[in-house]
């Protein structure tokens, strides 16, 4: 509908920025910034079209390790609401915070998730007792997430609250069907064969909710190299217990698990996405798709 305010507003955004009638009509929304694509389309999913969503940390980005720029800083001083992982996913939000000078609310998407530690077997130097970020590869997570971030958008915008809440159901009960959808899938596989590796440690929530076995050469961050003794040992793993397939992820360096598959025969089942999503083009560009895909990849390799 367009009143006569959002016309004018229309009006002044193109003198002032010559930017088109999209730009003016994002004026009149309010903005949230969510620390990287995954958190940004669960926003986008309970928002509609009420808020302008963008995301730090953009698709086949790697948030672990990001370095946030200028018109970060000015992106979060405009934003009424900051979207974080949090579970120490993120070393770089709270620099950033600091510097923009921003007074958005900081809400921490994981808050009230049962975390688990992180696994320190790997060399890498990870405190004792630090806890793995990934929770979101757990569906059951994913709900908490959006219930975090339903309240979050109630109280700033107490207007939309309806749509809010009505989103926010519609898609709790597609995130039951995905869950349901992913037990399926893992039951189906032959137990012998529901081990699979990766390059580094993000599915030990996917691990501890479905009951597939990950192995990883690089520890829970992507910062630390895997070690020449760290390869060595998944190498020797591999050939012991007959593991059958090897992913490539989307935020790491394909080599090291390339360099796996050749010494050990393994199949490369392909790419999955575990901390970001793929571009609109791609085959992972939202939350449920991203699991979809990761769960068809995973069943393919292991069943064939
Ligand atoms: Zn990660």
């Amino acid at each position: 509908m367009i009143t006569r305010r959002t016309l004018l507003a229309g009006l002044s955004g193109l003198a002032l920025a010559a930017s088109g009638p999209a730009r003016a009509q994002g004026a009149e929304r309010m903005r949230v910034t969510a620390t990287f694509s995954i958190l940004a389309d669960l926003v986008r999913q309970i928002a509609g079209d009420r808020v302008e969503v963008a995301a730090l940390v953009g698709p086949d980005g790697d948030g672990h390790v990001y370095s946030p720029t200028p018109a970060d800083a000015r992106r979060l001083t405009a934003s009424r609401i900051v979207v974080a992982n949090g579970l120490g996913f993120e070393g770089w939000i709270d620099r950033l915070v600091r510097a923009s000078g921003t007074k958005a609310t900081i809400v921490e998407a994981s808050r009230g998730v049962r975390t688990l530690k992180a696994a320190d077997d790997h060399g890498q130097g990870h405190a004792h007792g630090s806890v793995d970020p990934h929770a979101w590869q757990d569906v059951v997570n994913v709900k908490l997430y959006v219930a975090t971030i339903r309240d979050a958008l109630i109280k700033a915008d107490l207007p939309g609250a309806d749509g809010y809440r009505a989103r926010t159901d519609a898609y709790l009960a597609a995130l039951d069907a995905l869950d349901r959808e992913i037990r399926d899938a893992i039951a189906r596989l032959a137990p012998d064969r529901r081990r699979v590796i990766t390059s580094h440690d993000s599915f030990a929530y996917f691990e501890a909710a479905y009951g597939l076995d990950f192995v990883a050469p690089q520890g829970v961050s992507t910062e630390a190299e895997a070690s020449a003794r760290d390869v060595a040992r998944i190498i020797d793993q591999i050939r012991r217990e007959r593991i059958p397939a090897v992913f490539l992820e989307n935020v790491s360096d394909p080599r090291l698990v390339e360099r796996i598959a050749k010494d050990t025969g393994a199949v490369t089942g392909g790419r999955l996405y575990s901390d970001a999503l793929s571009g609109p083009d791609g085959p992972a560009p939202t939350y449920i798709d991203m699991m979809r895909h990761n769960i068809r990849a995973i069943s393919q390799a292991l069943s064939s």
